[in-house]
């Protein structure tokens, strides 16, 4: 039985990772010379999108030959093994950034546009599972653009299991993609839940709190902690609602419903401009377009946790 599907924007990721082949480096390399072999440029952590062939049809990941690639694949070019599709065929992302107008000159000129993920992702015409695909392709990517050197010793690190870790050569070291960890908490009390907002949201913009989790505590106990940090708030239980990859640049989001013990609201105003509770009555309306509160965007975790309360979970 498959996990069932998420309705969390960028999971569903639909690849077979192969964590069990990609070690081998003749089974890697026959992959990246295979004919059925897909490769998704990036330009500047910008994936290559093709327009819409038929209106209504969504928009399609720019998934290309090796041979498309041209000159913009090069001995030295940044190419990272995703996984397997569905019809098992490998796919890759590479680093295009070389290129200083690739949508006017070289192989990929007249094809489509490089799209920052984030917008892509807002405009909700491509499939989930290709922009599942793509936040790993990002996080991915980013991490190895930032990561070059070895943490322990300094020296240039190498690429291993197609980008699935890093080794140094100097000292042995290994190192594996990042993904930083953030609760995202709806805290409620009764028939409320617990809104806060940021300086320089869209106005009347409220959303669940969040932060990052730290060394040394469990899932359950950041949550209890930015709650009281952020907002004075004592929490008694803890659930798991769902997560979500967020490649900006290398979050996972973790999405939790708390039972609050207090309403007293305390304003950490550094971290927040306003926080207050809003009934569930008032969220409802919001999903309903009858006014209330502003609520975050479809894409945004936070929206799927104010649905849940919304729907009474
Ligand atoms: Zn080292």
């Amino acid at each position: 039985m498959p996990l069932p599907e998420s309705p969390i924007m960028f999971a569903n990721n639909p690849l077979d990772r192969a964590g069990h082949l990609r070690g081998n480096a003749d089974w890697l390399a026959a992959q990246f010379a295979d004919d059925s072999a897909l490769f998704v440029p990036l330009w500047h952590l910008q994936p290559l999108i093709l327009p819409e062939l038929n209106p209504g049809d969504g928009r399609d990941v720019g998934w290309l030959p090796r041979v498309a690639l041209g000159e913009a694949l090069r001995p030295d070019s940044l190419s990272l093994f995703l996984g397997m599709n569905r019809r098992n065929k490998p796919l890759f992302a590479v680093d295009v950034s070389q290129l200083s107008s690739p949508e006017d000159i070289g192989p990929f000129k007249g094809m489509g546009h490089f799209e920052d993920l984030r917008s892509l992702a807002a405009t909700g015409d491509m499939a989930r599972t290709e922009l599942a695909i793509l936040a790993q392709a990002k996080a991915m990517l980013d991490w190895h653009l930032r990561h070059g050197f070895c943490a322990v010793c300094g020296a240039p690190s190498q690429m291993g299991e197609g980008g699935y870790k890093r080794i140094c050569p100097s000292c042995g070291a290994e190192h594996f993609p990042r993904t930083d960890p953030v609760v995202i908490m709806l805290a409620t009390h009764g028939d409320k839940c617990l809104l806060g907002r940021q300086k320089g949201w869209p106005e009347g913009m409220y959303s669940a709190l969040a932060g990052f989790m730290e060394p040394g505590e469990t899932i359950e106990e950041a949550v209890a902690r930015e709650l009281h940090e952020e907002a004075g708030i004592h929490v008694s239980a803890v659930r798991y609602y769902g997560g979500q990859p967020w490649p900006f640049p290398a979050s996972l989001m973790i999405g939790c419903l708390a039972d609050a013990d207090s309403t007293q609201i305390s304003l950490d105003d550094v971290e927040l401009e306003d926080a207050k509770w809003v009934a569930r009555a008032d969220v409802q309306a919001a999903f309903n377009g009858a006014g209330g509160v502003a609520i975050p965007p479809e894409m945004a975790i936070a929206h799927q946790l104010m649905r849940a309360f919304a729907e009474g979970n």
